[in-house]
């Protein structure tokens, strides 16, 4: 996939994931929503059956009262006295205190008692200053509905006392014919019996209800048929109207005097999801309304319970803030665990780079090695014939001279003879001799140097130096070379074969014997040091010493710096071919201090057996 388009497909799905986000956190948002406005509604169920049924006991306790006091001989006695204004101040005081006491043992507010005009004759706060006597109050629905025979009841602001309260009321009639059980019943039979006397009402005020409401903290509301909230937990909501108010209703309410005069506004108004906002804007104004109708005396009345939308708000707003803090917890787990896994895939990337280009060098490099094998393999090679070369040069040199003298001291010789001269002859065949056995010895240094290997087994290194030095002992007396030797009488064992080692040890003294010539006080110093493998000698002499410069070519074979017929170059060439055979090393240095002259320090690997085997007598170096 080209990795436009793979930027493209990654864009949609960035996309498709953030339009799937705000479907899921709208989704949750309406379900929360939805769940906590059904478990406020199921609550306001509850505690709505609950204030309901507590509404209407408070009613019905009251329901029978006025009728009970019609039927009693001493109201109808005095409601029936004709004409009225004989009812005598006696009588009622009677009933004002007869009254009295009931209102204060069923705990109605007043009880009162209205000829059929209307006018209060008699009441239970008779003593009060407020007293409903001498008030009429024939305009009030209780006392119509009471007036046709029926039962009447009604809600309304006192018109005297300014206070709400709730109103029924029977008629007072003659004889024993109203036996009522409903409004309408008694309505039709009371039509077609005599007009009542008058009226007996009880008042019964509904504060204390109220207040419970307002002390359970929730907001609770009756409104009436219609829709005039008459009781509120909340005070400036009451006298208020839900919905709407027609102008009959409203001239009704003004004729019945029924709130005594409150100017009635809406209360709220309804918002499209069916939530009331009241009094202002905002959602802690706003309420769901969830209502009951009441059957309390039949009045059309209704309980409504308001649940604060707010809270419901809270809720949805909270899961939908987890829901999102979940999803940016997903989202970021997303990214770790991509990043993570880009960064496995770089490291693996890496590694693999890696290994790779490791194995390109491994490769490049045994390539190289091959190369370098083959071109040291050439350079040996060439080194071999280059070597061979020079020993080919040194050797024809060597042999010529002497071959050269021979064949002029024979051919000379040969003509002396034919004069007759035998005694000069006889010098030059001695000449003969003396080249011949140059040729020899040369051929003997050769010959040496060509057998290789040989044997490796334990050999005294003092032994062997005492053997060479002995050989060596007409030359150094000759010279008068002051020898120091090593105080050890012990064995110092090396591994190698006794002629070799003796060769070693007479090319390096003669080489110092060969320094000494021309020193006045000649010394020459031996020295053996052990250590846990090796045997380090040294063979120091206090001659004039190795030019610096010269150092690195002692041991090339035929380098020489003596005279020709005195040095042949090998000596130190063999000594190191010797050294080489035994793994051990061989340098050469110039002494340092007030001393002159050259020390070769030899390391030759250390032996522990204690045979020896004593070197034959053709063995042995002459
Ligand atoms: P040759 O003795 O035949 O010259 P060598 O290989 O034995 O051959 O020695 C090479 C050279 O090393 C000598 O010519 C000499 O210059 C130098 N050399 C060897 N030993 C000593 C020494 N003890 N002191 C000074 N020079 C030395």
């Amino acid at each position: 996939m080209s990795p436009v388009r793979r930027r493209r497909l990654r864009r949609l799905a960035a996309l498709a994931g953030g339009f799937a986000t705000v479907a899921l956190l709208w989704w949750v948002w309406h379900w929360q929503f939805d769940n906590a406005l059904r478990e406020a509604q199921r609550h306001a169920d509850t505690r709505l059956a609950l204030y309901t049924s507590s509404l209407e006991g408070a009613l019905e306790r009251f329901a029978y009262l006025p009728d009970l006091l019609a039927r009693q001989p001493l109201i109808r006695s005095a409601l029936g006295r004709q004409p009225q204004d004989t009812l005598n101040a006696a009588m009622i005081r009677r009933i004002n205190a007869h009254l009295a006491r009931v209102a204060a043992s069923s705990g109605a507010e007043a009880i009162y008692m209205m000829n059929a005009r209307g006018l209060t004759v008699a009441a239970s706060n008779a003593a009060r200053e407020d007293s409903f006597i001498g008030q009429r109050y024939d305009y009030r629905p209780y006392f119509r509905q009471a007036m046709r025979g029926g039962q009447g009841e009604f809600f309304a602001v006192g018109s005297t006392t300014g206070r709400p309260g709730y109103f029924v009321s029977a008629p007072v009639t003659a004889g024993d014919v109203s036996v009522s059980v409903t409004a309408g019943e008694t309505a039709s039979r009371g039509a077609s019996a005599a007009p009542p006397l008058g009226v007996v009402a009880v008042k019964v005020s509904l504060e204390s209800l109220q207040a419970d409401w307002r002390q359970a903290g929730e907001k609770v509301m009756l409104s009436d048929a219609n829709g005039v909230v008459i009781l509120s937990s909340r005070a400036d909501w009451r006298y208020r109207y839900m919905g709407g108010l027609d102008a009959e209703a409203l001239g009704e309410i003004r004729a019945q005097r029924q709130f005594n005069g409150t100017e009635l506004r809406a209360l709220g108004e309804r918002l499209g999801d069916g939530s009331l906002l009241i009094d202002g804007n905002g959602v802690g104004k706003r309420f769901f309304t969830v209502t009951a109708d009441s059957t309390a005396g039949g009045l059309g009345w209704r309980m409504h319970y308001l649940v604060p939308v707010r809270p419901l708000y809270a809720r949805a707003r909270n899961a939908v803030l987890v829901a999102g803090a979940l999803c940016l917890a997903l989202l970021l787990l997303g990214l770790w665990l991509r990043e993570r896994q880009q960064r496995l895939w770089l490291r693996e990337r890496e590694a693999r780079l890696m290994r790779d280009a490791n194995e390109r060098l491994e490769s490049r490099v045994e390539a190289r090695t091959r190369e370098l094998e083959s071109a040291q393999a050439e350079l040996v090679q060439s080194g071999k014939l280059a070597a061979l070369g020079t020993m080919a040069a040194g050797i024809a040199h060597e042999l010529n001279q002497p071959l050269a003298g021979i064949r002029t001291y024979a051919a000379s010789g040969a003509r002396l003879l034919e004069r007759g001269r035998p005694e000069s002859a006889q010098d030059n065949f001695q000449r003969i001799q003396a080249l011949s056995e140059r040729l020899a010895t040369l051929i003997r240094q050769l010959k040496l140097f060509a057998r290789k290997g040989g044997a490796r087994e334990p050999i005294d290194l003092l032994a062997r130096l005492d053997f060479v030095l002995e050989l060596l002992d007409e030359r150094i007396v000759r010279q008068g070379v002051e020898l120091e030797l090593p105080e050890s009488v012990q064995p110092v064992w090396v591994a190698g074969d006794s002629v070799r080692i003796e060769q070693l040890l007479t090319n390096l003294l003669r080489n110092a014997l060969d320094a000494l010539r021309e020193v006045a006080a000649p010394r020459l110093s031996v020295d053996v040091a052990l250590s846990d493998t090796r045997v380090v000698l040294t063979v120091a002499d206090n001659g004039s010493g190795i030019d610096e410069a010269l150092i690195g070519q002692l041991f090339d074979p035929f380098f020489t710096t003596k005279e020709v017929g005195d040095g042949l170059g090998l000596g130190l060439f063999i000594a190191y071919g010797i050294v080489q055979d035994l793994a051990g090393r061989i340098r050469a240095e110039n002494r340092t201090g007030a001393q002159s002259g050259a020390v070769f320090i030899v390391e030759l690997p250390r032996a522990f057996e204690t045979r020896r085997r004593q070197p034959s007598e053709e063995d042995s170096v002459t």
